[in-house]
């Protein structure tokens, strides 16, 4: 099983990811978390994907897809995964359809978080995870990439049927009810 969690920035991707993982056991596959230990290792990708990130920008699409492709050859990944910051662009979501296919894996099946701008932001700016990224500046930044970059791949998924929405709305426990009765 292949699973994009989708939705903008504080949408609680990676927490229900995590749940995610333990329930289906499953791998979480974040590209946020590898960019962020590639900049701790100082590794060329950390290298040229810095920059971007502290300003809130996308990394480039080959860099990003490079490195998923990377990824995914671990054999961990042999049942599938749980997509979460990735595919963010139509370019991403189209390597990654063209990669599962060339694998043999099935296509992806889209959960998209649904949060209210507003809410957004104020989580985002209390989450204290200190993230180079999470200050007031960053974030707008994020928001405006996300509407204009990233939205458009959830119509992309739309016009394939394989999107479901649910409230990010709630406890931790009320949207990971949400997400498996969506699974399930
Ligand atoms: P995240 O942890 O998913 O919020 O990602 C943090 C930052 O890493 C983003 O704001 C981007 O700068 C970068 N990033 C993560 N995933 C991607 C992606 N799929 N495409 C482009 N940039 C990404």
């Amino acid at each position: 099983m292949n699973i994009i969690l989708f939705g903008p920035p504080g949408a609680g991707k990676g927490t229900q990811a995590a749940l995610l993982q333990e329930e289906y056991n499953l791998p979480h596959l974040s590209t946020g978390n590898i960019f962020r230990a590639a900049i701790k290792n100082e590794t060329p990708v950390g290298l040229k994907a810095k920059a971007f990130i502290d300003n809130g920008e996308l990394v480039p699409d080959q860099v990003v897809v490079e490195i998923v492709a990377e990824e995914l050859k671990d054999s961990k990944y042999e049942n599938g995964c749980i997509f979460d910051g990735f595919p963010r662009t139509v370019f991403q979501s189209e390597s990654l359809d063209a990669l599962l296919e060339k694998k043999g894996a099935p296509a992806c099946e889209v959960l998209a978080l649904i949060v209210p701008e507003e809410e957004l932001i104020q989580r985002v700016l209390s989450r204290g995870q200190g993230r180079t990224d999470d200050n007031e500046e960053g974030m707008k930044t994020r928001l405006g990439v996300y509407q204009n970059e990233t939205a458009p791949v959830l119509a992309y998924y739309k016009s394939k049927e394989k999107v479901k929405e649910i409230s990010g709305i709630g406890t931790l426990e009320e949207i990971f009810d949400r997400i498996k009765k969506a699974i399930t």
